[in-house]
């Protein structure tokens, strides 16, 4: 397990969502992925699939049509996932604040553990984004293995867990 947040953290997979920007971020996000600044060199991938990302990139403030498929999107992302918000207007609305048609900043659904400034944001801004969602992401893989560290060493009998061992050290753990 010691190995799992080392792998996760080398080759991240992104998700990029439009929640109802002008794309200008959005062509700001492709820029860093391109190769004159190469976003890529991280392992990144620019994937479609939320079940297989691990950074959720979204720009644009959440419209009315947005917020719903935002919230699915981020609810399919699975544990540990990092939010990153792109551009002034994904964090606060910016020009598009106040608007009838617009709800503002996306944590108003949805939790963000970064925020990117700029209108535009610079690929820059981004890969520096990207950098620091890669150092949660890695403290969040390590909070979701700690359980297994609790219990040591599981032993195994024919290659299989024991569950039997695991239910008794559980126990120990209750009584402790
Ligand atoms: S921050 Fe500015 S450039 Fe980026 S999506 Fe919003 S309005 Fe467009």
């Amino acid at each position: 397990m010691k190995f799992f947040s080392s792998f996760r953290k080398r080759s991240p997979w992104v998700l990029h969502y439009n929640a109802g920007s002008c794309n200008g971020c959005d062509i700001e996000i492709l820029a860093a992925l391109a190769p004159k600044y190469d976003l890529e060199r991280f392992g990144v991938i620019n994937t479609g699939n939320p079940k297989q990302s691990d950074i959720f990139l979204v720009t644009g403030p959440v419209t009315y049509r947005s917020r719903e498929r935002l919230v699915e999107l981020y609810s399919q992302i699975p544990e540990p996932k990092v939010v990153v918000a792109v551009g002034s207007c994904t964090a606060t609305g910016g020009v598009f604040r106040g608007m009838y048609n617009v709800e503002d900043g996306i944590d108003r659904y949805i939790p963000v553990d970064v925020y990117v400034p700029g209108c535009a944001s610079s690929p820059q801004l981004i890969i520096d984004a990207v950098a620091r969602a890669l150092e949660i992401l890695e403290t969040k893989s390590k909070e979701i293995e700690k359980p297994f560290k609790l219990f040591g060493a599981i032993e195994t009998i024919h290659n299989r867990l024991s569950r039997l061992n695991m239910a008794a050290k559980v126990g120990q753990n209750e009584k402790n």
